[in-house]
């Protein structure tokens, strides 16, 4: 059976900054000798709501492994709506996130995920694309084997990890002995505490209120933008100003848990998957 980690053609690793993605990156780099070949590139593409640890987590797998990665942002009136920025520019108050809203003037919700369209997606696509003047390309995206998502068939997409058949403990336990970690704890589903973006709205009940729990005035942007969203295209009905209409709002969420109460029960459509990767 060949090297799952051995990759023959021009791709672009989707580096989003948690462990799972850095061990994808790394018995990638390992497989080719310990250097990535020309026609392999990486990129972390920074939403601005990512938890300070990660961005460091992303720099240090950088100087540790002597991998360049390119980190990307939206920004709505730049070539391609993407600019280039370092772990010392990069946004961290959601400002990438907040123009895209502003752009598409609606909030995403979990049909139409326009964050990770355009915060990610559209900005590894420019990056291929544009930088780097690739025609065609593969996508490798960290994704396991015990993630039901790597079972889709994506033309263009690369999942080693899952045909390497890396599960969560296999990640977990390596990281273990390894000279840096990412500085984010593991909570009892072996799930980063901060990973992604900080509240993200497609995480289920128990990891919102843990969030919450550890840092209620994390939620203070995304009340903000619910509080806003009135005034965009779709969401003048303020029962849709929300960025999920199954669920209370971020404000009554941020409230309950700052009066030690657990956040409002009802409601809560089944959870699905954030969309973006660990
Ligand atoms: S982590 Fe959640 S909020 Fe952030 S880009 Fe992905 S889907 Fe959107």
């Amino acid at each position: 059976m060949s090297d799952p980690y051995l990759i023959n053609e021009p791709a672009l690793i989707s580096f989003s900054g948690g462990r799972t993605s850095g061990y994808l990156l790394k018995h990638i780099i390992d497989a080719h000798g310990g250097t990535l070949p020309d026609h392999i590139k990486v990129a972390f593409a920074n939403t601005g709501k990512e938890h300070e640890a990660t961005l460091d987590f992303v720099r240090d797998c950088s100087t540790h492994w002597g991998v360049e990665i390119a980190w990307l942002e939206y920004a709505t009136q730049a070539p391609h709506r993407t600019i280039i920025v370092d772990h010392a520019t990069a946004s961290r108050d959601g400002e990438p996130f907040d123009a895209v809203i502003r752009q598409e003037r609606m909030l995403p919700n979990p049909i139409a995920r326009l964050c990770t369209k355009n915060l990610k997606i559209k900005r590894l696509e420019a990056y291929a694309r544009h930088w780097l003047g690739w025609k065609k390309w593969a996508s490798v995206v960290g994704l396991r084997a015990d993630e039901k998502r790597a079972d889709r068939e994506v033309p263009g997409r690369i999942v080693p990890l899952k045909h390497a058949g890396a599960v969560k403990a296999d990640v977990l336990q390596w990281w273990n002995s390894q000279p840096f970690d990412l500085n984010l704890a593991v909570d009892e589903d072996g799930e980063t505490e901060w990973g992604n973006c900080d509240l993200c709205f497609l995480f289920g009940r128990k990891k919102l209120e843990a969030r919450l729990k550890l840092d209620p005035s994390r939620a203070d942007w995304w009340v903000n933008q619910e509080d806003n969203a009135p005034g965009l295209r779709i969401m003048r009905d303020p029962s849709k100003a929300m960025f999920r209409s199954d669920r209370p709002s971020y404000r009554t969420m941020q409230a309950a848990v700052m009066a030690g109460q657990p956040i409002p029960k009802g409601g809560w459509n089944a959870e699905r998957d954030c969309a973006c990767t660990d």
